[in-house]
């Protein structure tokens, strides 16, 4: 079942989401080589915590639970990685996956950081990966459906020589952290459900360097990619409003801290 939201419950959502955006922007200004994952991990449960937030992914279930805020998964490690207090090297790619609760209603979104100095190929690997991300948000109009940002996201990610994961996907957002209907990264156009007016998803490319094929890690949680090459991943909350996509969340915070701006 998909639940559509009100603009009174869109409202409270973008403030969930922008607790989340307010977090990576702390993170954004401390990450560097030499920094721990558990460092930041502890930055950002004080902050959501300090805002009247709830970490969502701590205690999330699975075998065993996921202890930690955030999810920072290195390298080749496309998502769920469980932050240790091995320190970042220069040349590292970190994805970091941050959900809160607050009012209720959830925001969970990501940004892939360089550390330091990072090679012209996993640099343009960011790049692209961010640029899935805004295409696949280009399609959320009410009338098109599921797979229409499905398509947009693996199209334009091929196009690059980049393998799209199949067994990790986009959501639906609200009460729940993940909700109905799933969005995958890839997919045909004009397949799935139709999309609507209150409708909120949290759309999040994992985009691979090399083979879109992944193992797990035996910790129950990290996923990696199967040949060793590095993957991205860039997520943000999206509601449709009059129609047209309107991003909850927001890079600004980590745009500002990075001097990208
Ligand atoms: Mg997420
Ligand atoms: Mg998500």
């Amino acid at each position: 079942m998909i639940y559509l939201k009100t603009r009174e419950e869109i409202e409270i959502m973008r403030d969930s989401a922008l607790l989340v955006s307010r977090t990576l922007g702390i993170i954004a200004k401390e990450v560097k080589p030499g920094v721990t994952p558990l460092f930041l991990d502890k930055l950002a449960e004080e902050f959501i915590r300090d805002n009247g937030g709830i970490p969502a992914f701590k205690g999330y279930p699975g075998n065993p639970p996921f202890p930690a805020s955030l999810c920072i998964s290195i390298n080749d490690s496309v998502v769920h990685g469980i932050p240790t207090n091995k320190a970042l090297n220069d040349g590292d790619i970190i994805s970091v996956d941050c959900g809160v609760k607050k009012n209720g209603y959830y925001g969970d979104h990501a940004y892939t950081f360089p550390v330091g100095n990072v090679s012209a190929e996993v640099q343009k690997l960011l790049k692209v990966t961010k640029e899935c991300l805004y295409l696949g948000i280009e399609q959320m109009h009410s009338g098109n459906r599921v797979g229409d940002i499905s398509f947009a996201i693996q199209y334009h990610a091929e196009k690059h020589g980049y393998g799209v994961v199949r067994e990790l996907v986009g959501h639906g957002l609200g009460k729940q952290l993940h909700e109905e209907p799933e969005v995958p990264n890839y997919g045909k156009r004009g397949n799935g459900p139709k999309l609507k007016e209150g409708m909120v998803l949290a759309i999040e490319p994992m985009i691979n360097m090399g083979t879109k094929h992944i193992k797990q890690l035996n910790d129950g949680w990290t996923i990696l990619t199967a040949d060793g090459k590095p993957s991205a991943h860039f997520e943000h909350d999206v509601a449709i409003i009059d129609g047209k996509p309107d991003i909850l969340s927001s890079f600004a915070y980590i745009e500002e801290a990075l001097q990208l701006t």
